[in-house]
C-alpha cells in the first residue's frame, strides 16, 4: 500500500504539491490526470524518493520513504518507474540493457539475470529482439523495453509517467496494451497519462490534479461522467 499523507513540496518559492492525501491499495490502478505543471510528475518522484518533500509523509508498505533511517535503494527495488523517455545504453543489446539492474543492484549472476530479463522481454512482446541494439527499436518497442527493464526487478509497484507522450500516434496503442496487461495481472500502478480513453478503461480510480492540489478523485465513470469540481469539468472539456 502507498500512503501519501498531507504531502507538501516546493521548488524554491513555488509550492507544487499543496497537501496531497492519497492511498493506493495493493492491486489498484490509479491514473493521474491534470494540466501541465499541476504536480503529477513531482508526485511520482516523491513516491520513490527521488525528490525530498517538505512536510507530510509517504509510506510504502509502512516504510516512510523520506525517513533518514530508510534504505532508499532497497525501497526503490520494489517501486519500478518508467518515464516518457529512457536512454538505454546504446552499446548494449536489449537483453543486456534489461539484465543490468538485476546484476548490478541485486547482485544476480549473468545466467539468472538473463532468464528473468528474457521472460520480461517476452512478456512485453520483445522476445524476438533480445540481441538487437536499442537504436534499432521503434519508439514503442523502446518503451516496452523500459517497462521490461523495470519489471526485471520484480517490483511490487509500478509508476508510469506519460510513457506514451513522446511516441508517434500509431505506436501509442501497443504501449497502452502492455500497461493494460500489467493492470489485468494485478500490478499496483500509478499512471500519469494524457490518454483519457486508457484512464477510463483501465483505472480503478482517476485523480485530477490542478495547481498542486488533488481537486478530485473517483471511479472513472464518476470522474469522467459526472465530474464534481469545476476545474475537472474545464479540463475534461479542453481535452475532449
Ligand atoms: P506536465 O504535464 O507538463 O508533465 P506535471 O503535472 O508533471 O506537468 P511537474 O513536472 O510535477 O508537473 O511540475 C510541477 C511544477 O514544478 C511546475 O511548475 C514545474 O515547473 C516545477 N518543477 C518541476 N521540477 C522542478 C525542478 N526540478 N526545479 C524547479 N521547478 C520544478
Ligand atoms: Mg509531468
Amino acid at each position: 500500500m502507498i500512503e501519501i499523507q498531507n504531502v507538501r513540496k516546493s521548488f524554491g518559492p513555488l509550492e507544487v504539491l499543496k497537501g496531497i492525501d492519497l492511498t493506493v491499495q495493493r492491486g489498484e490502478v490509479l491514473t493521474v490526470i491534470g494540466g501541465s505543471g499541476s504536480g503529477k510528475s513531482t508526485l511520482l518522484t516523491c513516491i520513490n524518493g527521488l525528490e525530498p518533500i517538505h512536510s507530510g509523509k509517504i509510506l510504502v508498505d509502512g516504510t516512510e520513504v523520506h525517513a533518514k533511517s530508510t534504505n532508499l535503494n532497497k525501497l526503490r527495488q520494489k517501486i519500478g518507474i518508467v518515464f516518457q523517455q529512457w536512454n538505454a545504453f546504446p552499446h548494449l543489446t536489449v537483453l543486456e540493457n534489461v539484465t543490468l539492474s538485476p546484476r548490478k543492484v541485486l547482485g544476480m549472476g549473468k545466467a539468472e539475470a538473463e532468464v528473468i530479463a528474457e521472460k520480461q522481454l517476452k512478456h512485453v512482446g520483445l522476445g524476438d529482439k533480445l540481441s538487437t541494439y536499442p537504436s534499432r527499436l521503434s519508439g514503442g518497442q523502446q518503451q516496452r523495453m523500459a517497462i521490461a527493464r523495470a519489471l526485471a526487478m520484480s517490483p511490487d509497484y509500478m509508476l508510469f509517467d506519460e510513457v506514451t507522450s513522446a511516441l508517434d500516434p500509431q505506436l501509442v496503442g501497443e504501449v497502452l496494451e502492455t500497461l493494460k496487461m500489467l493492470a489485468e495481472e494485478g500490478m499496483t500502478m500509478i499512471c500519469v497519462t494524457h490518454e483519457m480513453t486508457f484512464a477510463r478503461d483501465v483505472s480503478d480510480r482517476v485523480a485530477y490534479f490542478h495547481q498542486g492540489i488533488m481537486a478530485e478523485i473517483g471511479a472513472p465513470d464518476q470522474l469522467f461522467g459526472d465530474p464534481q469540481h469545476p476545474e475537472t469539468r474545464r479540463f475534461l472539456a479542453s481535452v475532449r
